[in-house]
């Protein structure tokens, strides 16, 4: 699931042992060490890595910071995790997920980060603890965070068109560290936007009829996915999965569903699903799997990005009985 362009470290050693023989300046057989390239990326959790291997193609190893199957919000990483950080040529994060990420970009790699979000148009801000009805309304333009607590949603990754913009961004950005390959990255973003706009008309056709809009989920992750697509999201728990979210949160999630009539409540990967199942025992509404895209597991219904969106569409479009 995790491929990775191996390092051309032999052909290069091997060039610097054979110094001044004719051949030796082409840099052996890669062409990415041809060219130039070989840059480091590090990415601190799994969309923003499977983005930036879409971006960097093969002119750049891209590793994660979040190992598959680990939950990304409260993700510690190791001191090896903080010497990658700042060996990397580029780090692809989004500040607020991952608090020891932020932590080690502030220190480490202060001038080699490229921050997502900032290109993400993070325009959600939730006002409460528990992301419940009031948590779609979007941010004042002067006013990314208010003072009352508010906190914007960073789960930006569920709006295709939203990964497209960073695809671009990020590939000015490799094409800034490694100009030889500038064409190459925006070659590869402007098939990336291509990919995404596809996607995204997907999600619009497949959820133009359905017979409920609101989506009751275990942790408020996707925002981004019904402010594109004309949902509504309950999420009991906050921005961050919580195994235990408070008894005021469960009673609101609960009280909502019945007054709605909601008759499916997801549950996610990486975290329990005692939360969905526990609203649902209460209000005898089914259960059933939407992915937050945070990390790769074993019970992923897919191997990629554009996989598991697609899963997550199938999951919605029977839940919310679309037709
Ligand atoms: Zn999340």
């Amino acid at each position: 699931m995790h491929s990775r362009t191996p390092r051309p470290a032999l052909p290069a050693l091997l060039c610097a042992a054979a110094l001044g023989l004719a051949g030796c300046s082409a840099g052996g057989t890669d062409p990415a060490a041809a060219a130039g390239g070989d840059l480091r990326v590090v990415a601190s959790f799994y969309p923003l890595e499977w983005l930036s291997q879409q971006v960097a193609g093969d002119r750049a190893t891209v590793t994660s910071l979040t190992p598959p199957g680990a939950e990304p919000h409260e993700h510690e990483l190791t001191p090896q995790d903080v010497a990658a950080v700042s060996e990397a040529d580029l780090v692809v994060y989004l500040p607020t997920l991952q608090p020891s990420v932020d932590e080690a970009v502030e220190q480490q790699a202060a001038g080699t980060a490229f921050d997502a979000g900032a290109v993400a148009d993070l325009d959600l801000v939730y006002t409460d603890d528990h992301g419940d009805e009031h948590g779609d309304e979007h941010a004042a333009d002067d006013e990314p965070a208010g003072p009352d607590g508010a906190v914007t949603d960073p789960h930006f990754w569920h709006d295709p068109l939203r990964m497209a913009a960073v695809g671009e961004a990020l590939a000015e950005q490799l094409g800034r560290a490694d100009a030889a390959n500038a064409d190459v990255y925006t070659a590869n973003a402007a098939g990336l936007r291509d990919q995404m706009e596809a996607l995204a008309a997907e999600f619009r056709a497949g959820l133009a009829t359905c017979a409920s809009r609101d989506v009751v989920t275990s942790h408020s992750a996707f925002g981004y996915l019904a402010d594109a697509f004309d949902l509504h999201q309950v999420g009991i728990s906050g921005l961050a999965p919580d195994e235990e979210p408070a008894p005021s949160a469960l009673t609101d999630a609960t009280a909502f569903v019945r007054e709605h009539g909601v008759g499916t409540i997801y549950f996610e990967t990486l975290v329990s699903p005692a939360v969905a199942e526990t609203v649902a025992r209460e209000t005898g509404a089914r259960t059933r799997q939407l992915d937050p895209i945070e990390g790769l597991t074993d019970e992923s219904q897919g191997s990629d990005y554009p996989a598991l969106m697609r899963a997550n569409l199938a999951s919605l479009r029977a839940g919310q009985q679309c037709s």
